[in-house]
């Protein structure tokens, strides 16, 4: 058996400009001051919140951090309309998700997003139905994403699957997502679809490193020949 721990953004899909917008908004609505522009790339939400809010000299507050989080998470709901729109599918995606399934291959995420916007920007793009969420990981778990990894296993162990760490896949877009698998002992695939250029993302290690996701057969069986 193997399982895949799917990243969302740059990875499945993209949000356009949408993710950042709505981002900023929340942060200054809730903080009372806006942050300098900084790289989302591969972060939970709440580390970006506590970078926002070192960026701009202030301490470390959780209560804060969770008000923003409360924000981000009803501005996500309100704008998922135009994300529908304004964002897109990744290319290959949902084949490679049907060849998964085929396949038996376990599907959950590992992200960034909390777990209220990252049900969001799945069911806007008709991608639910791949994922067993229970078995995921979020940025509401855990700041630290390679905390994430652990996490996703205990619960990947919980549900029945007695899966050793080099049988769970990473699949993401960028060098954080590598970390995750690389801290983890999970196997990773790398896919440039996201804001990190094909070279630095190869240079990095990882089982395969590719420009976009469409050839299935591929990927699945490199998938599948590591259970
Ligand atoms: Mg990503």
């Amino acid at each position: 058996m193997a399982a895949v721990l799917w990243d969302i953004d740059g990875t499945l899909i993209r949000s356009g400009s949408l993710g950042t917008q709505i981002f900023d908004e929340a942060f200054t609505e809730v903080v009372g001051q806006s942050a300098p522009p900084q790289s989302f790339h591969g972060k939970t939400d709440p580390q970006i919140i506590a970078e926002h809010l070192t960026a701009i000299d202030r301490a470390h507050d959780e209560a804060l951090i969770d008000a923003v989080v409360e924000s981000l998470v009803s501005k996500m709901a309100l704008h998922a309309p135009t994300m529908a729109t304004e964002g897109w599918l990744l290319p290959g995606v949902v084949p490679l998700l049907e060849t998964f399934a085929r396949a038996g291959v376990h599907q959950s995420v590992l992200t960034g997003n909390v777990r209220a916007n990252a049900i969001v920007k799945l069911e806007t793009f008709g991608l639910l139905d791949f994922l067993d969420l229970s078995t995921g990981a979020f940025g509401s778990d855990h700041a630290h994403r390679p905390a994430l990894g652990a996490i996703a296993l205990e619960r990947l162990h919980a549900s029945g699957r007695e899966l050793d760490p080099s049988e769970v896949w990473i699949i993401g877009d960028s060098p954080n997502d590598w970390w995750c698998a690389e801290t983890n002992g999970f196997r990773c695939i790398l896919v440039a679809t996201g804001v990190v250029g094909y070279h630095e993302l190869a240079g990095l290690g990882a089982d395969a490193c590719v420009t976009d996701l469409s050839d299935a057969a591929a990927l699945a069986s490199l998938v599948t020949s590591s259970a």
